[in-house]
């Protein structure tokens, strides 16, 4: 039917062939944030069947290229596109594209629009847009994501077009089991399934890992506006009004139909407070005194600020460049009258709730909060309050944690710090499990440690005890005891934020229904030399703030001992050095990850 594909990458291509308007760009943009947070770093290739531009007209680059250059690469420190001149009658050529890929950057490139090619593809098939199937006449179909209730006269695997996590499923399986037609090439991928216990982990393995085994709560309930304390949108929400409901002004001043040229003056007919209206229309050359908000008159298109206007004996008249339309809020600009104003799985902080209030909306459908039983380990840690006795410390790890989880909208359940025996360990880690979503325990978890709590965890619970190629928080013991998900932390206390952040906040975020929640991580320069090792993740906490130059710079809180809980205070986010640096210089970008999401 057409040419043989022959993949020149080392990594995994698959394909996603529709019809058009089935809602490929919608899934992607979906699936796209859903694989990234299991940790598949992700490329993109789209057909575009028109001619399209990338670039904006005035630009530099733009005007080169116009200018005859065949090929426009810009560059800056945060990215880089490469624009080839490339008239030819038919589609490009997806071998020619796939090798622009850096595959050492990325663990799959996924295609979208290339329907004829023999590449591997899911197919997205709509029954309700009455088009035929793609798979009868095309074996390089892998799946079908098709509605529920459609017929598939086919042993293709099924998948539901409308449940982004078991596409989601799909892709990683194929990720991972996928292998490079030459075994010369590295195989890029996280191989999920080969992972085991005491095994060496990169951090995103650890996360790939942790979140395959989360799946989010169902339970849902109705809460009123006031209770919603960041919890997670179980439905959209549709706006039952144009927001805001009428066109109105944006300033106090004069509203007026807009004509060309201006006359020297308007005859003023009347005023219209926010809450009112001006009855009438109004004519040319009449203009209404307006307060902000308040409806802008039948007849009139544009408003002049008080500032710019002068009103004397009934005639308004206007100083400076009026365009028509300014200073006016139309009808439905914000939201629209049945437009989704917040999507499912959207966590409703300060500016959503005053969103759905804006809506008329009182109550909305969320998702239960997550149980979280928290507890800690250890001879020598110590209730805070108490007296503190010789060789001990006292138990911060269990209040860092409680936080962080309660920050995240769970309920928390403390079971306090855990007296050094098996039976005791044994007994509240079944209570912990017949009562929460997640157990998580700080303390005793290293490799080599020869702490009981390992032996305990080995028999209750199906557990893997990980070194994680980070610091701080080289340790980690991630499984299930019972039904619930069990997060075994380091013992020392930034270790244990740190792996919170990386690990259990991500799981959390999921378990709650957020499934679309990644890192915020941003670009700064640092303004010291920051130390690594290669094949280790370094989480530095730093400092940033805005420099002179008006980009973001950071420096280290200094000491980065891993029981300094200070450094996590002076500081406001993570310096993220990642495992193929061994240093980075003065001047030099690194990627931050600010606290203000959860500390
Ligand atoms: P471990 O992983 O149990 O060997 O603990 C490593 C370090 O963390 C030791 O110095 C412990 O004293 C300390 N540590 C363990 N649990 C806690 C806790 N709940 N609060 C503060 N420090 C702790
Ligand atoms: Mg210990």
């Amino acid at each position: 039917m057409s040419t043989p594909f022959v993949n020149p990458l080392s990594i995994p291509v698959l394909g996603f062939c529709a019809y058009s308007g089935t809602g490929k760009t919608t899934l992607l943009k979906q699936l796209i944030p859903e694989l990234n947070q299991r940790g598949l770093r992700l490329a993109v290739i789209k057909h575009a069947h028109h001619n399209f531009d990338v670039d904006i007209p005035g630009k530099d680059s733009y005007e080169m290229r116009k200018a005859g250059a065949r090929q426009m690469l810009v560059a800056s420190h945060v990215r880089w596109a490469l624009m080839t001149e490339d008239a030819r009658d038919g589609d490009p050529e997806l071998v020619h594209l796939l090798k622009q890929i850096e595959a050492d950057k990325v663990d799959i490139v996924l295609v979208e629009g290339f329907k004829k090619l023999t590449l591997p593809k899911i197919e997205l098939h709509r029954a309700a847009h009455g088009k035929p199937f793609i798979y009868t006449h095309d074996d390089n179909i892998l799946a079908i994501a098709c509605c529920d209730d459609t017929e598939l006269p086919s042993e293709l695997r099924r998948l539901d077009l409308n449940n982004v996590g078991q596409i989601a499923d799909f892709v990683m399986e194929y990720a991972n089991s996928w292998q490079a037609p030459n075994p010369a090439l590295p195989i890029a991928t996280v191989d999920v399934s080969t992972l085991g216990s005491d095994k060496n982990l990169s951090v995103s393995q650890g996360l790939a890992q942790i979140l395959s085994h989360v799946t989010p709560v169902t339970e849902v309930e109705d809460i009123g506006l006031d209770d919603l304390d960041n919890r997670v949108l179980a439905r959209d929400s549709i706006s039952p009004v144009d927001v805001p409901q009428q066109t109105n002004s944006a300033m106090d001043g004069y509203a007026f139909a807009y004509q060309e040229p201006m006359p020297e003056s308007f005859s003023l007919v009347g005023e219209v407070l926010a809450g009112h209206q001006y009855s009438g229309t109004l004519k040319a050359g009449e203009t209404v005194r307006i307060m902000t908000g308040a409806p802008v008159p039948a007849g009139a298109d544009t408003v002049q600020p008080r500032e710019l206007a002068n009103e004397a004996n009934a005639k308004v008249s206007f100083d400076g460049r009026i365009q028509q339309g300014q200073h006016v809020r139309l009808a439905g600009e914000d939201i629209g009258q049945g437009q989704v104003a917040l999507t499912q799985a959207t966590r409703l902080s300060a500016a959503e709730q005053g969103l759905l209030a804006s809506l008329g909306l009182d109550r909305v459908t969320v998702y239960r909060r997550p149980t979280v039983a928290v507890f800690s380990t250890g001879d020598e840690v110590s209730q805070p309050g108490e007296a503190l006795n010789p060789n001990c410390i006292y138990d911060s790890n269990r209040y860092t944690i409680k936080a962080m989880a309660k920050h995240l909208g769970c309920n928390v359940i403390d079971l306090g710090i855990i007296e050094d025996s098996e039976s005791a360990l044994e007994a509240t880690l079944t209570k912990a499990a017949a009562q929460a979503d997640v157990v998580i325990s700080s303390g005793g978890v290293s490799v080599g440690d020869a702490d009981y709590i390992k032996t305990v965890l080995a028999r209750l619970g199906n557990i893997d005890f990980w070194r994680i190629n980070m610091r701080p928080g080289r340790p980690l013991a991630f499984g299930k005891v019972g039904d619930s998900l069990f997060f075994g932390l380091p013992g020392n206390p930034v270790a244990v934020m740190v792996s919170f952040l990386q690990f259990v906040q991500p799981a959390l975020r999921k378990l709650a229904g957020e499934t679309h929640w990644q890192a915020p991580l941003f670009p700064a320069i640092t303004d010291e030399t920051l130390r690594s090792r290669t094949g280790r993740t370094e989480f530095i906490r730093g400092i940033y703030r805005l420099g002179n130059d008006g980009r973001l710079h950071v420096t280290s809180t200094g000491n980065q001992g891993s029981g300094m809980l200070s450094s996590m205070v002076k500081g406001n986010c993570l310096i993220i050095i990642g495992d193929d640096a061994e240093a980075v210089n003065a001047g030099e970008t690194v990627f931050i990850q600010p606290f203000a999401d959860l500390l």
